[in-house]
């Protein structure tokens, strides 16, 4: 072929074309896209390429390692290590970095490792010829469970909490499940441990001189609306204003039920929006995209993948 850029059809356009285009894209994929072939890369050098971040040149380390089953992005250090045992078994709400001492805890019940997401949607688009990449995907998408006990001065309570990812259309999500015995006395729950369902919603009194505006009491009018109703099995569905959290409530007899369904994002590095809405409030989600979560989880969506 004498002239490639011939059968290009985006080189068909005019270069500052192509850079209303590009100027849309974030950092990280402008570097990528200049790798692609020597036409671009003149075309995005026009108008300079930008000096990547921390958190784009790690989201730049992602992509550059799709095709490597056998790495991972570390936003830690910035840097790529190789997978480990531990990356595919450990405890998720570990950090992975192995230059950290001292391992950081996100802490709660929810929270994800990053690496989990990274390898398990990567593997997921690598795996189908292999039966070692088949059976690590295996281990980052196991089903996880546990039972809690709490002790107070009414007797024992058991509280049962559970999680299912899947990778649905490119994207991590997870379903989870909290359930309480209820008090059939009082038709209470005993007593209402403190349930942190995403970084905006929780089940627990603010904190002193702490007032929680509406939108962060999403779960907590969930709850009083099916306990006051007391509908066995009806659904109280919500969803978080501020990250991609469906939720629902449902009383029993017996007990309380609530599943939640998020949304961890595509392959990239956790600079992603949709990763970074999770421990942050600076996003907002569409009222119109409630419920999107939990309808993709189940293979459901109509009008295509979130995006
Ligand atoms: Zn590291
Ligand atoms: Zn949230």
């Amino acid at each position: 072929m004498d002239n490639p850029s011939a059968q290009c059809p985006i080189l068909q356009l005019a270069p500052e074309v192509i850079l209303l285009f590009t100027n849309e894209l974030p950092d990280h994929a402008k570097v990528l896209l200049s790798q692609t072939c020597r036409d671009l890369r003149q075309i995005l050098r026009q108008q300079g390429l930008p000096p990547l971040s921390a958190r784009e040149h790690v989201r730049l380390l992602v992509h550059l390692s799709r095709a490597n089953p056998h790495v991972w992005a570390c936003a830690t250090c910035k840097a790529r290590h190789r997978v480990t045992r531990n990356d595919l078994w450990g405890d998720q709400r570990l950090s992975s970095c192995p230059r950290l001492t001292v391992p950081w805890r996100p802490g709660g019940f929810f929270a994800v490792n990053h690496v989990r997401v990274q390898l398990a949607l990567k593997y997921t688009r690598l795996g189908m010829h292999s039966a070692r990449i088949r059976s690590y995907l295996k281990r980052l998408l196991r089903y996880e469970g546990g039972v809690r006990m709490v002790k107070d001065g009414r007797g024992l309570n058991i509280f049962v909490s559970s999680s299912r990812p899947r990778v649905v259309a490119g994207r991590f999500l997870v379903k989870y499940t909290w359930e309480y015995a209820l008090d059939s006395a009082s038709s209470a729950p005993t007593p209402l441990p403190m349930l942190v369902l995403c970084h905006h919603q929780k089940l627990a009194r603010p904190a002193e001189g702490v007032v929680w505006g509406e939108e962060r009491k999403q779960l907590v009018r969930a709850v009083e609306g099916a306990l006051s109703d007391d509908l066995s099995g009806v659904e109280y569905c919500r969803s978080c204003p501020f990250c991609p959290t469906d939720f629902a409530v449902r009383i029993f007899d017996e007990g309380m039920v609530i599943e939640a369904w998020k949304d961890f994002g595509p392959e990239d590095g956790p600079g992603n929006p949709t990763w970074r809405s999770h421990s942050s409030t600076e996003a907002r989600r569409n009222p119109s995209d409630f419920g999107r979560v939990r309808r993709l989880y189940y293979g459901v969506l109509k009008g295509g993948p979130l995006s």
